[in-house]
């Protein structure tokens, strides 16, 4: 129940659908990805193929799911959706395949945790167009060939590096998602105040995306409960001094950080003189699980220079100190 967290929680599925961009022009940010796609799109439309399969890889919350929705509106097919953990079986990847339409956008979230032997039904598919499916057992066990309809498979992952090689070699299309700039998060800030039908002064706006995290997820969230404060506190517009106020009870500083990054980093300096020190340590010393040290508390905290990871473990740098304002210990 992180408001900062980059996962989505289960009372935000249908706030965050309202708000989905649904053409490229409407998707803010990550312009080098955007350039590529448009040109790729229009060219498969030129020659009224299907666009090739494409990986989005970054971290969570930066609208790779949007992109998929996206990518299948510009196209005009339809968007079909699931997700690596869900396909246990071959068998239900071939449900899912066969049931396509030509042209149509499969969207497989957290692709790199597939079941390999899943993946394998999956090369020919995405190569050929087609499926070997193996009939019966033993000696008289025959393979048979599936056309399929020509699809795109659109992939995401927040770990590229675990997708097996043979898999991403697959992808003509590779776009990696970068965490949004400040300005740009204002803008998500401003178009979902618009829809919304809220006012929010251009402080106000900044304030929000500064302590964002870089995700647009992030922005969106923090403006929602904002909004709640500023119509019990306010008139309904979301004035600086509301924002301020409202975020500081909400307990995310102007840095994005809450109380778990307070947690690690003040127990790096505190416990480990600001490191070197071991994730296995850490974890031990805070009551976090490494991996979820590592996949979800570490990746803002990197990306902002707070952390640096060492082959001798995690330091924190002087930003942290600047930021805490505590003295920068003598070694
Ligand atoms: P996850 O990795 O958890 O699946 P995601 O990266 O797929 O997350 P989305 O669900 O696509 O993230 O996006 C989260 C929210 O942020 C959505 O409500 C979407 O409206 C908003 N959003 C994402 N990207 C953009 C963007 N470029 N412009 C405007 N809004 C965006």
């Amino acid at each position: 129940d992180r408001i900062v967290s980059t996962e989505a929680d289960t009372t935000e599925g249908s706030f965050e659908l309202s708000l989905r961009p649904q053409t490229l022009s409407q998707y803010i940010g990550q312009d080098k990805v955007k350039d590529n796609l448009k040109v790729f799109i229009q060219a498969a439309k030129m020659r009224q193929e299907t666009l090739d399969h494409v990986l989005l890889y970054g971290p969570p919350g930066l609208g790779k799911t949007t992109l998929a929705a996206v990518i299948a509106n510009e196209m005009g097919v339809n968007l079909r959706t699931t997700s690596g953990p869900a396909i246990e079986r071959p068998g239900d990847l071939a449900a899912i395949l066969t049931a396509l339409e030509p042209g149509d956008v499969l969207f497989i979230d957290e692709i790199h945790r597939l079941p390999r032997s899943i993946e394998e039904v999956l090369y020919p598919a995405m190569e050929d167009f087609c499926l070997d499916i193996v009939i019966g057992n033993g000696p008289s066990a025959r393979s048979v060939r599936l056309d399929l309809p020509p699809f795109t498979l659109v992939g995401a992952t927040t770990r590229a590096g675990a997708l097996s090689a043979p898999l991403r070699d697959r992808f003509g299309v590779l776009s990696r998602l970068e965490y949004y700039t400040e300005e740009q998060l204002r803008e998500i800030v401003i178009r979902t105040s618009e829809i919304f039908q809220t006012s929010i002064d251009l402080p106000a706006s900044f304030e929000l995306a500064r302590r964002s995290r870089g995700t647009p997820r992030i922005a969106n969230r923090l403006l929602r409960r904002v909004r709640d404060f500023a119509q019990v506190k306010g008139n309904g517009t979301i004035t600086t001094e509301l924002a301020q106020e409202a975020l500081e009870l909400l307990q995310v500083d102007r840095l994005g950080l809450d109380h778990i990054d307070h947690k690690l980093l003040k127990g790096i300096i505190e416990r480990f003189k600001g490191g070197p020190v071991g994730l296995d340590t850490i974890s031990a010393s805070i009551g976090e699980e490494s991996h979820t040290i590592e996949d979800v508390y570490e990746p803002y905290l990197l990306q902002i220079g707070f952390l640096q990871r060492t082959p001798r473990g995690r330091i924190v740098t002087h930003l942290v100190y600047e930021h805490f304002q505590m003295e920068v210990p003598e070694k």
